[in-house]
């Protein structure tokens, strides 16, 4: 792809540039957290150099910038997802938080016996507060299984969702299988039959050209971390007039209107779901990102990935001794590949990728009902970004070989 060809992008990443264990490090732990461009950087160092003070209504000139910061990279965001109002956009400190503040204040709207439903592949940032509020008002938390192709079936999905589901949260891609779910349709279903639907898009954003009025989601979440901005800043984005129906989250400084002894009135949207200090710089960072991230263009971008993700799944597949976790065809699948060396236990094979220079992630991914689901304890994950190439495979492959003669299997 051109991305390929040119490999500019990664010069653009200065931590890219070091060596670790006297190897280029190969960074293969994107879906993690991925890492910070110059121009990222450059714009929190401008902020923070030339800009800084609380954001909330101050008279002084550093405040009124530091608003005027906030509220750009606001609606940043709204274009980026295309939104349709920028008040739509609530910052957060990342998906996890997003996902609670739901769990609580949409939760408000459901009563005993309501049913949510999410899928046994997600997160537990979109397990545990489902779980909670279940618990809370005495809910019935289902789960979407997907089959042997790790995709969750149209049947599936029909069985599941009935007139009692109130909340279906779904995440858009699998950060252990690298599963895409039809979003969309799926939307489209649940809606049908009046429920509230939530898009977990922690791994989509990043990757995938989202657009939260095509999917026509009702809320969607994701983190600035994983798509070259800086950690403690995530976004929640709900639809205008459900965010007014919904009681606020977090309470105190910044999100009211008047504050008597006994009761308080809340402040419009979004400052109504951000008490507190925001974080500004945080913002402004995740702005630089998405301007960054649409300079290359996301399409482009996914074209890359599926291009590596191709050259690698073709690669593994022919090794005998890989045990894939996820679907080995590209058909809705994005650059996630988890996957176990037989008879290596997948930490020891990421400690011996780390004196190779690969960062790669080994254990559970936070998903231990859906490792429960495939039946493992454990693999290893490679997850990739824009920056990385085809060499940067054959290094993790050549790895691979690496630890299976630490551990006495033949080549
Ligand atoms: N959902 C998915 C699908 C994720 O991959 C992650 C991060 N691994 C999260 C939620 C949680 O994101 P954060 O830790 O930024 O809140």
């Amino acid at each position: 792809s051109k991305l390929e060809l040119e490999n500019k992008y990664k010069s653009d990443f200065p931590i890219l540039k070091q060596k670790v264990n006297g190897k280029d490090l190969v960074y293969l732990d994107n879906a993690a957290t991925t890492q910070k461009p110059k121009a990222v950087l450059d714009a929190i160092n401008d902020y923070n150099e030339n800009i800084n003070a609380n954001p909330h209504r101050g008279a002084h000139i550093l405040s009124v910038k530091a608003t005027e910061a906030y509220q750009n990279a606001r609606d940043t965001v709204k274009e980026f997802i295309n939104a349709e109002f920028s008040e739509e956009i609530i910052f957060t400190r990342n998906t996890t938080e997003s996902i609670n503040l739901l769990a609580y204040s949409l939760g408000e709207l459901l009563d005993e016996g309501d049913e949510i439903v999410i899928s046994i592949m997600e997160h537990h940032s979109n397990i545990i507060p489902w779980q909670q509020l279940a618990k809370r008002k005495n809910l019935k938390l289902k789960y979407l299984y997907p089959g042997e192709d790790y995709r969750i079936s149209r049947s599936e999905l029909e069985d599941k969702i009935t007139d009692k589901t109130k909340i279906f949260s779904i995440s858009q891609m699998s950060n252990v299988t690298g599963v895409i779910n039809p979003v969309k349709e799926m939307a489209e279903y649940a809606h049908k039959h009046g429920a509230y639907v939530v898009i977990d898009g922690a791994q989509g954003a990043p990757h995938l050209k989202t657009d939260v009025q095509a999917i026509d989601a009702d809320f969607y979440a994701f983190s600035a971390h994983k798509m070259l901005g800086p950690m403690g800043i995530g976004v929640l984005y709900g639809k205008k007039h459900l965010l007014e129906k919904i009681p606020p989250f977090l309470t105190g400084g910044g999100m009211i209107e008047y504050v008597y002894e006994q009761s308080s009135t809340f402040a419009p949207l979004p400052e109504k779901f951000e008490a507190g200090t925001p974080n500004a710089e945080g913002a402004v960072g995740l702005a630089a990102a998405i301007d960054y991230l649409q300079k290359i263009g996301l399409d482009e971008i996914e074209k890359h990935e599926q291009e590596l993700t191709e050259y690698a799944l073709q690669k593994m597949e022919k090794l005998d001794y890989i045990e894939l976790a996820g679907p080995d065809d590209l058909k809705d699948r994005g650059g996630i590949i988890s996957f176990n060396l037989k008879g290596i236990h997948s930490h020891d094979l990421a400690s011996i990728s780390d004196t190779e220079g690969i960062a790669l992630r080994s254990g559970h991914h936070c998903a231990q009902p859906l490792m429960k689901h495939l039946n493992l304890n454990s693999t290893g994950r490679i997850s990739f970004y824009f920056y990385n190439s085809k060499e940067e495979i054959d290094k993790f492959l050549a790895s691979l070989q690496k630890a299976r003669e630490v551990f006495g299997y033949g080549s």
